[in-house]
């Protein structure tokens, strides 16, 4: 079947989620397809923001406990709220630090290097901040990170194979990090069949979950995952730096936090002051300091939206319009060298679309001075993300339209092919 404009239109009146577009601050004569770097305004989250600042204007530092969103409780509220996104029970989700700071924790804590069991499991493709952590943490137990630190190769600098990941737990390794879907290929990693074998060979295994969450369901707590970090201001659309999440198996409460500080005490205990931390007997013992309140109080109303749209909607509508973006690249771009690179099987793929070219860093300036919001990671992806809760399909029609245009005029070819300061 030729896929066309009106085609787009009816596939956006069938869309039983088309309502919370219009709770989106959407710019007019653009299209954003960058929800998989930085998720979008809603007015709910502005709302829950305008209402913790209006808080601290009327309690000043009773809202910690007064007034509409009480600040002492927020990171437990949130947790409660993100417990069903990641699947666990409410306890082992806190809303806390970022995702960087929650990894130094999670390692901390959970990386007891012990007679053999010494290195650390990742992948040669994980984002970079991961790695880093890794290698410092690493370092501060006096290994060098050169030889402790094993990366998964992968075949084709695109996907990982389970099967080599598992060839790699040997007995050597104390714990593995991975992501739950690679940021630069959206794929998906069997996270249940790699943590049934983690857990089968004594190894703990934690994800990182920053491309997963909001986009696709998790069950965290039944696959039996030890522990996992994200970061709430992509798919979950919680604003620049919003506070981060973390998840700790309830099997591990208990566990003493590495990095310690007051706020991970038991709430009724944390403020009588003693010198001898009593840790609170949930994923809230992880935390550390004061939260910063004004970048949790968006995610109130963004959780919601979530929550009521549903993650099993967001998930199937996500599937259905990637599937339609990679059908019109199909059709109307195959004359251009340009090659998809994420997987095609949907329960492989994530939440974005990955297009790879070797002209990639102009045609990203292109579609920027067009209108269309892409983003580029090096050397030659450019990466949409149609975001189930506000991107229509006559928008994606729009952008591979768009597309089009660039590739057919050559509009790229005024631009440097190198990428920005941010990307
Ligand atoms: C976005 C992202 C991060 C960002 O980490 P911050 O600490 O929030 O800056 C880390 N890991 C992955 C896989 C990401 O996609």
């Amino acid at each position: 079947m030729q896929l066309s404009l009106e085609n787009a239109q009816l596939l956006d009146k069938e869309d039983s989620l088309n309502r919370f577009r219009k709770e989106f601050y959407i710019k007019p004569n653009s299209i954003y397809m960058d929800g998989n770097s930085l998720g979008l305004l809603s007015k709910r989250a502005e709302r829950t923001l305008l209402e913790c600042l209006n808080d601290w204007k009327e309690h000043g530092i009773d809202g910690w406990t007064k007034g509409k969103h009480p600040w002492f409780f927020l990171s437990e509220k949130l947790g409660d709220m993100m417990a069903p996104i990641v699947g666990s029970s409410a306890n082992e989700v806190i809303v806390t630090g970022s995702t960087t700071v929650n990894l130094h924790q999670l390692l901390a804590t959970f990386y007891k290097p012990e007679g053999k069991r010494t290195k650390i499991l990742a992948d040669e493709l994980t984002f970079p901040s991961d790695i880093f952590a890794i290698q410092s943490q690493l370092r501060i137990h006096g290994f060098d990170p050169d030889t402790h630190l094993v990366r998964v190769k992968s075949k084709d600098g695109r996907f990982l194979e389970e099967e080599d990941i598992i060839e790699a737990m040997t007995e050597d390794i104390a714990l593995i990090i991975l992501p739950t879907v690679l940021y630069r290929s959206g794929q998906i990693l069997d996270m249940k069949r790699l943590t049934m074998e983690a857990n089968k060979r004594g190894i703990l295994i934690g994800f990182d979950g920053c491309h997963s969450i909001g986009a696709i369901p998790h069950s965290f707590s039944e696959w039996g995952v030890d522990f996992a970090y994200w970061c709430n201001y992509k798919y979950l659309n919680g604003g620049p730096g919003s506070v981060g999440g973390l998840y700790v198996n309830s099997k591990h409460f208990g566990t003493v936090p590495g990095l310690s500080g007051w706020f991970g005490s038991k709430k009724e205990k944390q403020f009588d002051m003693e010198h001898t931390l009593t840790a609170a007997d949930t994923a809230g013992a992880y935390q550390i300091g004061t939260p910063h309140i004004l970048s949790l109080a968006p995610l109130l109303g963004a959780l919601e939206i979530v929550t009521e749209a549903g993650l099993e909607n967001i998930r199937a509508k996500s599937l259905q319009i990637n599937q339609y973006l990679m059908d019109l690249i199909n059709q109307d771009l195959h004359d251009f060298g340009f090659t998809i690179g994420n997987p095609q099987d949907d329960i492989r793929r994530g939440g974005h679309v990955s297009l790879e070219h070797k002209e990639a860093a102009r045609i990203c300036k292109a579609l920027k001075e067009n209108g269309v919001i892409p983003d580029f990671r090096a050397p030659n992806i450019i990466r949409l993300a149609p975001v189930a809760l506000y991107t229509s399909y006559t928008e994606v029609w729009e952008v591979v339209q768009i597309l089009k245009k660039i590739m057919t005029e050559k509009l790229y070819e005024k631009f440097k092919n190198e990428r920005e300061v941010v990307a």
